[in-house]
C-alpha cells in the first residue's frame, strides 16, 4: 500500500504541502494555490 502521488491541479507541480486547515487540503508551492483532496473512496463526513 502506497500513497498515490499528489499533483497539483493547477500547475501540475508535485511540490505540494499538506495544510492543518481545512482538513484535507494541499498547498503547492510553486503556484501557491490551495486545494482540498477528497478520496474518492473516503465515506463522506457532513463537515462545515
Ligand atoms: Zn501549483
Amino acid at each position: 500500500m502506497r500513497l498515490a502521488v499528489q499533483y497539483c491541479p493547477y500547475c501540475g507541480e508535485q511540490d505540494l504541502r499538506p495544510r492543518e486547515e481545512p482538513r484535507g487540503a494541499w498547498e503547492c508551492a510553486d503556484c501557491r494555490s490551495t486545494f482540498v483532496i477528497t478520496p474518492a473512496s473516503a465515506p463522506a463526513r457532513g463537515s462545515a
